[in-house]
């Protein structure tokens, strides 16, 4: 997998303690915490804690233990939120960035839970 991690990325930053961050939740592998500009009334990111860019990196090659942790902690903010649809929550968007076209601001796998208003069709922008 031809990926470069920058451990100088912000989130690898936050994750090494040089950065506050507001953190909503934390276990062995993940670490959930508040977006500085939140578009969303909760706006919460999850990010493994080992190092990968985006996505596929991470579905790749972590383990079996990190991404399931990823994922029940991801369920756990939301049931923390109270905005899942199966607890009686108004919902939810998760979105993933990577790379280029998707604008991807920092370089370490994070997953974005948008939630507290409407949100609209799922691409508001196309050329
Ligand atoms: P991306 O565009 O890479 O999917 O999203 C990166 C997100 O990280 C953005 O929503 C941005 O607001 C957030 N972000 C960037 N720097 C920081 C930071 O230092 N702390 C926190 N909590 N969020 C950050």
């Amino acid at each position: 997998m031809a990926y470069d991690y920058d451990p100088q990325n912000i989130f690898a930053r936050i994750l090494r303690g040089e950065i506050p961050n507001d953190t909503v939740l934390e276990t062995e592998h993940t670490l959930a915490f508040r977006d500085i500009r939140p578009q969303t009334p909760h706006h919460v990111l999850v990010i493994p804690k080992g190092a990968y860019v985006c996505f596929d990196h991470f579905a790749a090659e972590a383990s079996a233990e990190e991404i399931v942790d990823f994922h029940r902690t991801a369920a756990k903010v939301c049931a923390d939120l109270g905005i899942g649809p199966g607890e009686g929550g108004n919902g939810y968007r998760t979105v993933s960035n990577a790379g280029l076209d998707a604008v991807q601001e920092v370089p370490h796998y994070h997953m974005h839970i948008l939630a507290g208003r409407p949100l609209g069709p799922m691409l508001s922008h196309r050329d």
